[in-house]
């Protein structure tokens, strides 16, 4: 299984599940142009392209730290099941090993399993020795009534809301240290408080991106915001940074919702930057 070592630290990508996009509805004002510039390269005979959901397992300082919790269990429109209990299994691993989880940000598909349906319906805990860890100003955007209450994001009151009823949840400020070697960057655009986890140790370097970036093409235009970026001039601006800190030191290790396992490096050639994966 793949996974990378960034000093003492180990970052294991766990898949939740792959998922191919249609341009046209993930990325409309740019659609033409991404399947003019790259036809054949990154899209397959039907126009589509992959991209995946996975979890990162971060072993640091003595702890299982798990940065983001993919779409979870339940079934949801437009969303193949997660297989994250599957992957943890496969890795020797059970929910119960978890001693930390990382929400970069409160969408559906970054929260899924924090609960599961127990038999009676109601939330658990999937990680039930878990604490949370999540920006406050995520929190009170994502858990205000007009959001909660609207219909539209039910894995607000199923995944979000019972980690505060169980006392699960602490609240994290802008670039707040995790532990000795992770920290949150603040990297605000797809979401109000959308956060990167940056990992040092060692003089190595990582940076989990969330869902600062979806697609390698945006190494050439990070002005290329998907329709699901809140701010899409915010959300630029940050991935021109995040990749602009990447590319100045090429040991950097990038990992996020690329195709599994997400992960690799930002090279320069022939004046472009280029990934390459783990
Ligand atoms: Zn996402």
């Amino acid at each position: 299984m793949a996974r990378i070592r960034v000093g003492s630290v180990e970052i294991l990508p766990l898949l939740d599940t792959p998922m191919l996009m249609n341009p046209h509805t993930f990325i409309p004002k740019h659609a033409d142009e991404f399947m003019a510039q790259y036809p054949g390269e990154v899209v397959d005979p039907r126009g589509l392209f992959p991209i995946s959901i996975t979890c990162y397992l971060v072993r640091s300082a003595g702890r299982n730290i798990l940065v983001d919790s993919g779409i979870g269990r339940r079934r949801r429109p437009g969303f193949p099941p997660g297989k994250l209990d599957d992957a943890l299994r496969e890795n020797g691993l059970s929910p119960d090993d978890i001693d930390l989880v990382v929400n970069t940000h409160l969408h559906l598909d970054h929260t899924g399993w924090n609960t599961v349906e127990g038999p009676d319906g109601s939330a658990e805990l999937y990680f039930r020795n878990a604490g949370w860890l999540i920006q406050r100003v995520e929190w009170d955007y994502w858990m205000q009534p007009r959001f909660t209450g609207s219909g539209e994001y039910p894995h607000l009151e199923q995944c979000v809301g019972p980690l505060e009823t169980a006392g699960r949840v602490d609240f994290a400020y802008s670039e707040q240290a995790i532990d000795e070697n992770l920290v949150f960057v603040g990297s605000p655009g797809h979401t109000p408080g959308h956060v990167c986890i940056g990992i040092q140790s060692s003089g190595e370097k990582a940076i989990i991106i969330g869902d600062a970036s979806h697609h390698p093409v945006q190494l050439d235009h990070p002005d290329w915001s998907p329709s699901a970026d809140a701010d899409p001039m915010l959300a630029a601006r940050t991935r021109r940074l995040l990749f602009d800190e990447a590319e100045a030191d090429s040991r950097t290790w990038l990992a996020g919702h690329w195709a599994f396992p997400g992960a690799g490096r930002i090279v320069p050639v022939g004046g472009r930057r280029v990934f390459r994966g783990l």
